[in-house]
């Protein structure tokens, strides 16, 4: 189908497009890389009357590591991130998740930021922004504010974000020493969303024991998931194959997946604990590596 008829506004500057914003509402749809919001609007599951371009703007498609943080800009998209070698030698979770996000020609225009505003919760990138204790910065008319990941996610599709804000940036922890990380999914076929998918990141210290951990969950509930309760099982532990494995079965009662065309409900929990041992399994031998 074609999408219903809508004007559509392409502003040079961050302001304009908050401006815009501001004029018209919910009425109004920021478009980023279109990947999410063009099917929806073809199928007319959305039908905004104002399209907000900020494909024009300089100096949004951004990634660089700064003040303790790699910072990715609204316009850097999932190519981009995949072509930095930062990217795979200091934050292999986000690598490994963009290696399983859709198709290349996607990932040519889908931007990571749009990926965590759509809040989907088939998306990957929410759990994976969830293990790294991420930051949003969101820009509207009274300037810039920075929202913690775990304020972010409100509901299906609907993040902290007002009307008249355009998530401007994420921003991930850079890694201290010890951390490692990774992502895995289980997909129908290549490209697809996932069953199930699990970010895991830990910190082991220099005494051999887990300090810090951060287990997300997608696409098994309405919203991302933190696996909390795994997470502080693994704190204070040694990272080998029982303490992944308590963590797993956390983190599977943590999942609240439905029966769909993906399967069944249990079969989802049963996929989340297999993955969730997997993932911190790679993250501690890369932590440890
Ligand atoms: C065939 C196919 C397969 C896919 N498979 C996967 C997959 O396996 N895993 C996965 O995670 N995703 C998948 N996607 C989704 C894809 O990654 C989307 O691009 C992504 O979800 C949205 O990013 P975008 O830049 O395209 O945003 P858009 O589609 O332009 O926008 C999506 C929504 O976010 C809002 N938005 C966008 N940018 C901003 C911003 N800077 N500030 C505020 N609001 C904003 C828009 O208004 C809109 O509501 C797939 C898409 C396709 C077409």
């Amino acid at each position: 189908m074609i999408p219903g008829q809508f004007s559509y506004h392409a502003p040079a500057t961050l302001p304009q497009a908050i401006a815009l914003l501001g004029e018209h509402g919910y009425d109004a749809k920021i478009l980023s890389g279109g990947q999410s919001l063009i099917p929806l609007m073809r199928f007319r599951l959305a039908q905004p009357a104002h399209l907000v371009d900020i494909n024009r703007i300089d100096g949004l498609a951004y990634v660089r590591e700064e003040d303790g943080a790699l910072r990715i800009g609204a316009l850097a998209r999932e190519a981009d991130l995949d072509a930095e070698p930062l990217v795979h030698e200091r934050y292999p979770l986000l690598a490994d998740a963009i290696a399983v996000i859709a198709d290349p020609l996607v990932r040519n225009l889908a931007t990571v930021c749009g990926n965590v505003a759509h809040a989907d919760p088939a998306n990957d990138h929410p759990a994976v922004m969830l293990a790294y204790r991420a930051e949003v910065v969101a820009e509207g008319p009274s300037g810039r504010r920075v929202i913690p990941i775990d304020d972010f996610f409100v509901d299906t599709f609907v993040t902290a974000l007002e009307p008249n804000e355009v998530l401007v940036e994420l921003r991930i922890p850079a890694p201290k020493p010890g951390s490692g990380g990774a992502y895995q999914k289980l997909e129908r076929k290549v490209g697809d969303y996932a069953i199930a998918g699990v970010a895991a990141q830990i910190v082991v210290g220099a005494d051999g024991l887990i300090s810090e951990a951060g287990v997300a969950l997608t696409n098994v509930g309405p919203m991302p998931i933190r696996a909390s309760e795994a997470e502080e099982s693994l704190t204070g532990r040694h990272p080998n194959e029982k303490t992944f494995a308590d963590a797993a079965r956390l983190a599977s009662d943590a999942a609240d997946p439905v029966t769909d065309l993906r399967g069944p409900a249990d079969y989802k929990r049963a996929v989340t604990r297999t993955l969730t041992a997997r993932a911190l399994q790679r993250a501690a031998e890369r932590a440890l590596s």
